[in-house]
């Protein structure tokens, strides 16, 4: 049975992750978000179900204390809590759909070592200045959440060669195009081919 890619995508935030991921999910049909739980309240303008669950501290706690576990991965962030649950990867991987999982670099470790063929991307930001510049723009964070996310993004970087793919978003477009042939490139590996059919056999 052909079974769906799993591309793991980390960067700081502030590095342009979200507009990317939308814009590449939005134009690469049979790509779909795996929508994570976390304990953090919503932003204006965030969903419940769609950006991610929104669920409090015990009902993630008891999630992921569930036998067999809950959760895929989960990982503590800005000091909240976040995770992958389960039955969201696998059912859509069993349906043959690619899977984007947008996770801090804790928990694409944990992805990784369970299943090691998924696709790694780091984003990053151009430079420190250009990162804290856009926090600033995006002034969603009181000045505690935004000096820790500075410092966790520098902590994130040290990791960016941990990762198959390193995205620089210098410029949106170009960052774009680059995560889209990203996927197209791993999509058409021959390993991967549809039905498995060795191209001599059907020509
Ligand atoms: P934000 O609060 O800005 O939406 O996300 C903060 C960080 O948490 C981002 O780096 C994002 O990639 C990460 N994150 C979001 N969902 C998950 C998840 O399910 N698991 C892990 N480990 N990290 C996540």
């Amino acid at each position: 049975m052909n079974h769906g890619l799993l591309f793991i995508l980390s960067g700081p935030s502030g590095s342009g992750k979200s507009t990317i991921t939308h814009a590449v999910l939005d134009s690469m049909p049979g790509l779909v978000f795996s929508v994570s739980h976390t304990t953090r309240t919503p932003r204006p303008g965030e969903k419940d179900g769609v950006d991610y669950h929104f669920i409090d501290r015990a009902a993630f706690l008891a999630l992921r204390d569930r036998q067999p576990g809950g959760f895929l991965e989960w990982a503590e962030v800005h000091g909240q809590l976040y995770g992958t649950s389960v039955a969201e990867v696998q059912g859509k991987l069993r349906q043959g759909l690619d899977i984007l999982l947008d996770i801090d670099v804790q928990g694409a470790r944990q992805v990784l070592a369970r299943h090691p063929e998924a696709i790694s991307i780091f984003i990053c930001p151009p430079s420190a200045q250009a990162l804290a510049e856009r926090l600033q723009r995006r002034a969603t964070e009181s000045p505690e959440s935004m000096a820790l996310r500075l410092n966790n993004a520098r902590q994130e970087l040290e990791h960016a060669a941990d990762y198959r793919y390193l995205i620089v978003n210098a410029e949106l477009e170009s960052a774009i195009t680059a995560f889209k042939s990203i996927i197209i490139a791993e999509r058409l590996q021959q390993r991967r081919a549809a039905d498995g059919t060795p191209l001599s056999q059907s020509w």
